[in-house]
């Protein structure tokens, strides 16, 4: 028998407050997105009421579902994967909030557009590649904090709110839990050198979310556990 979506997501929010429980945090502290990239509009619409946040990869894929999304329905939408810069215009109508934030040119060029409707404080994370591995986007670590400066001080209305990470691809656990310590570290010692209070830290798929969690993660972004195998075309 095939789980409901819902019964799917009741599951993993048992898990998250399990996880929450060990490592001495509230499960209000943890948001769940439901991360549905090649999945249909119909299947984000009925995960809707159970997740906090929507997340999507490409901006294309995005603007076609949110032509049909329901207009009465508030679920926050965030980019997860990466942001070509001819897509940053399209990329802001689509989305609440942009996790990808990786370079200075990419931001400079979202806040042009967003000077041009006069918007103030629009939300993004910087993406932090701390893994090191060649086939994930994000900044190194050792740039995140001077990114975070140069956005303060060029890009007024983008307020920068957390930092995003994907875990090493890799069975280990140890190697997993390393890399969200030391998001987390990354994110304590730019709160203190940059003066942001970088209150979200989004760390943590279906594989390793357990882990992220004990780590400190506020937004677990779980796409299979949810929707099941995604099927690429
Ligand atoms: C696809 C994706 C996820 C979800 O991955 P699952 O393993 O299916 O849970 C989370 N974050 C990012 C950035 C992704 O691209």
């Amino acid at each position: 028998m095939v789980n409901s979506i819902r019964d799917n997501i009741m599951e993993i929010r048992a898990q998250i407050a399990a996880a929450a429980e060990k490592s001495g945090r509230g499960t209000h502290e943890i948001k769940l997105m439901g991360v549905s990239k090649y999945h249909p509009l119909e299947m984000m619409i009925e995960a809707s009421p159970y997740v906090d946040i929507l997340g999507e990869n490409k901006v294309q894929e995005a603007h076609e579902k949110r032509l049909g999304w329901p207009v009465d329905n508030k679920r926050a939408w965030h980019l997860i994967g990466h942001l070509q810069r001819n897509k940053a215009r399209k990329a802001l109508e689509v989305f609440d909030l942009i996790e990808s934030v990786d370079n200075l040119d990419l931001a400079r060029i979202l806040d042009r557009i967003l000077a041009e409707s006069d918007t103030a404080a629009y939300p993004i994370y910087i993406e932090v590649n701390m893994s090191g591995e060649l086939t994930k986007n994000g900044v190194e670590p050792c740039e995140a904090e001077s990114l975070a400066e140069r956005i303060i001080e060029y890009c007024p209305r983008l307020s920068v709110e957390g930092l995003m990470t994907i875990g090493p691809n890799t069975d280990d656990e140890a190697a997993i839990r390393e890399s969200f310590v030391n998001l987390r570290e990354l994110r304590d010692t730019m709160r203190i050198k940059t003066g942001l209070s970088l209150p979200e830290l989004s760390m943590g798929m279906s594989g390793d979310y357990k882990t992220a969690i004990e780590e400190g993660s506020t937004i677990v972004r779980i796409g299979t556990s949810i929707f099941g195998t995604r099927i690429y075309k």
